[in-house]
């Protein structure tokens, strides 16, 4: 036959997450820490990985690492489950909760990959726009979710890309609103300091992501977690494929995860530049940068696609959203390493003088 049936009906029209994987001298655009593993930690990763047997399947669940997670989170195993990267878990979360004739409750402009979610599983997708400056509507939420026809909703704390975390208050408003699942999102935690782990005793409708991927250096590895109740967790087993955490990436991850104190100062380094890039944004002519709780800032300037070409010119890739829905004129730039951040910096004063 030389030619094939058109695919499922919800891929029609579909424009697949793009990253904008590109190399450059200062890559600031995926959120990634700047420092790799190094030294006498990446000896030891490198002999755990030496010892791993590849002809054999790994652990299907990945128990080892599933206990040392749970045990750091006062829980135990069958609270947690680890995915290859969040992206994988996120994507279960569609399957088991989402689907045709269910709704997810969503607060754009948020991380695009929950939305893409709900349209591949036939979901449809309620939007709460946040408002002026980002702010959650948190009325409009709370009351949308107590109508009872949202099957799940995600609140991403910190929030990618605007940065800003979720107040404790508003998340228990939320799971109390209705026995819809909350997923909270905390990808980024590491860099705000402060977690909904302890509202999961009292709360079976809560889940909690996290990911290897951005404090921990190991983007590149992909591995991600959740911790929820066990009737979640339960439900999320029956859509995961049986072994997507190959048996080096558990194995990396039981090291790092153990050595996680040796990340303290590389995140304590990131913080104190978001402080510093955050006031230098703010002190360049016509650029409005927003607060950030996590290891990047979004920033508004005019002629923003311009301003990416040139910092792309100059060896700097941010990330472009400038003609995203509800972020129109925006760019997000990653916080790097102090000599990185300098030349982005630079770069933008540059840009904003030749003009
Ligand atoms: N959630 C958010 C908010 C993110 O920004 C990301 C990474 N872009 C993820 C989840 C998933 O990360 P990973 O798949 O690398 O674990």
């Amino acid at each position: 036959m030389n030619s094939v049936r058109a695919s499922a009906p919800q891929l029609e029209g579909l424009v697949p997450y793009d990253p904008k994987y590109l190399p450059a001298q200062a890559m600031l655009s995926a959120n990634e820490n700047p420092c790799d593993i190094d030294g006498a930690l990446r000896d030891e990763v490198m002999r755990a990985v030496a010892e791993v047997a590849f002809n054999r399947y790994p652990d299907p669940l990945a128990n080892e690492l599933r206990d040392m997670i749970a045990e750091a989170n006062g829980l135990s195993r069958d609270h947690v489950l680890v995915g290859n990267g969040g992206d994988e878990l996120l994507f279960n979360l569609a399957l088991a909760w989402g689907g045709p004739g269910r709704k997810l409750l969503n607060v754009p402009p948020t991380f695009s990959v929950y939305a893409a979610n709900a349209r591949l599983t036939g979901t449809e997708v309620v939007n709460v726009a946040r408002g002026a400056d980002f702010a959650i509507d948190e009325e409009a939420v709370i009351e949308r979710l107590s109508r009872g026809d949202i099957d799940f909703a995600v609140l991403t704390s910190p929030n990618n890309p605007t940065g800003e975390l979720a107040s404790e208050e508003f998340i228990v408003r939320m799971l109390e609103a209705s026995d819809a699942l909350v997923l909270v999102d905390e990808a980024y935690f590491e860099f705000a300091g402060r977690t909904v782990v302890p509202l999961l005793a009292e709360h079976e409708n809560l889940i909690i992501l996290r990911t290897f991927s951005k404090a921990y250096s190991l983007a590149g590895v992909r591995l991600g977690y959740v911790m929820a109740s066990p009737s979640v967790i339960r439900e999320l087993i029956k859509v995961r494929q049986p072994y997507s955490v190959d048996a080096v990436s558990q194995a990396i991850a039981r090291v790092v995860y153990a050595n996680r104190a040796a990340f303290d100062p590389s995140i304590k380094a990131i913080v104190a530049e978001r402080t510093r890039v955050f006031e230098e944004l703010s002190k360049i002519p016509g650029v409005k940068a927003y607060p950030s709780d996590a290891n990047y800032i979004l920033f508004r300037v005019e002629e923003a696609a311009s301003a990416w070409d040139y910092l792309y010119d100059r060896g700097v890739l941010i990330r472009d959203f400038s003609a995203s829905a509800m972020l129109e004129g925006t760019l997000r730039v990653t916080i790097g390493t102090a000599e990185q951040n300098d030349a982005f910096l630079g770069s933008l004063r540059d840009f904003i003088d030749e003009r």
